[in-house]
């Protein structure tokens, strides 16, 4: 598959926003990148053009039946100036693989790779300077076929957005987060879309996180939906625990998403000599060695935010305190995927792109 990029230039330039108030997903660049779907003709018309509203008719499939899933990744400018992608194409891969769950189809990996990379070229100077900034880029694949029926659409639009990011903490320093773990909720079931990054999942994720805010907390722990037992993931993010010496990470299933942070994070940790490994881990066990004091942190993974540390885990009847705050092995691994991203440590893995 080959793809020709048209770009029309915006002739209407935005105001940048201060690198030092950027938040997360507020500020939009000039452009997005477009390209339609049709059945019977495939992947045509890739296109850059300037960002603005969609037209989509009221009878679109994603507007009905939620056929719909998305991507995050990041450029970051390095401390020598240079825009570099972070593992763009598994991204890519992963929009790919996703997408049959939802009878989607989805471009090829590399094409959509290229496509993105020259928005980020045309974008270049939004990628901001700052320590802990990034371009965010958000690829979406929305069903925008005008059919009430349910079946798959013939008809689909995948387009990309990229938003300048400031530290997800607001600060220089990691943040820790209180967690409540929810045992009524599911996020994901056996055989559904938790493994897809499916909108309707964070649809599913929503009203729990609403709840647990209100009570005080930042964020829920999902638990295996039939027994809520099993450790899944905390917030929208990946799960890492620290056991004694052992590293421990869910074991990757249909009920939890592939992140790209955890692989990183599972291959920088094995580099390094630590035990790795990937495994179910129950709450029973959590809380065993909460009590005999093995459990020495609790994190969470993703690209948004690379590294988030729990302080607190409670249950209904129960408050589990997490070391005391910043625990060492979260802060490294934030360090060295930071480092490595930023140019200021080797990238080993070869996981970044000159754009
Ligand atoms: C996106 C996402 C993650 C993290 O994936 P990364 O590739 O590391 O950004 C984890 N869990 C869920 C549910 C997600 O949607």
């Amino acid at each position: 598959m080959n793809l020709e990029v048209r770009i029309e230039r915006s002739s209407t330039p935005k105001p940048r926003p201060a690198e030092s108030d950027l938040g997360f997903g507020r500020n939009f660049t000039d452009h997005m990148l477009l390209l339609d779907y049709a059945e019977g003709r495939g992947w045509h018309d890739a296109r850059i053009v300037p960002y603005g509203p969609l037209a989509l008719d009221p009878a679109a499939a994603v507007l009905h039946y939620g056929q719909a899933m998305f991507e995050g990744a990041k450029a970051i400018r390095g401390d020598d100036g240079v825009v570099r992608l972070f593992r763009l194409e598994r991204h890519c891969a992963r929009l790919a693989s996703g997408a049959p769950r939802l009878c989607m189809p989805a471009p090829e990996p590399a094409v959509l790779r290229d496509a993105i990379t020259e928005l980020v070229r045309v974008e270049e100077s939004w990628v901001p300077r700052a320590r802990n900034t990034a371009l965010y880029i958000r690829p979406t694949l929305v069903a925008t076929e005008a059919f009430l029926g349910v079946r798959p659409a013939t008809q689909y639009l995948l387009y990309v957005i990229l938003s300048p990011v400031g530290s997800y903490y607001g600060g220089d320093t990691l943040k820790p987060v209180r967690i409540w773990v929810e045992t009524e909720q599911t996020r994901a079931a056996h055989g559904g879309l938790g493994s897809v990054k499916a909108g309707a999942n964070y649809a599913a994720s929503l009203q729990a996180a609403v709840r647990a805010k209100a009570a005080g907390f930042d964020q829920v722990l999902w638990l295996d939906g039939a027994q809520h037992e099993t450790l899944e993931e905390v917030g929208t993010m990946n799960l890492f625990v620290v056991l004694g010496d052992e590293l421990v990470t869910p074991v990757l299933g249909d009920t939890v998403l592939a992140g790209v942070t955890r692989d990183s994070i599972i291959t920088l940790a094995r580099a390094r000599g630590l035990t790795v490994t990937e495994r179910p881990v129950s709450l029973a066990e959590i809380g065993d060695a909460q009590r005999s004091g093995l459990l020495k942190e609790v994190f969470g993974s993703g690209t948004a935010a690379v590294v988030s540390p729990v302080s607190e885990l409670v249950t209904r009847d129960r408050r589990m305190v997490v070391g005391d705050g910043v625990g060492p092995v979260a802060q490294s691994f934030y360090d060295e995927l930071t480092g490595i991203q930023r140019g200021t440590r080797p990238d080993v893995h070869g996981w970044l792109t000159a754009i």
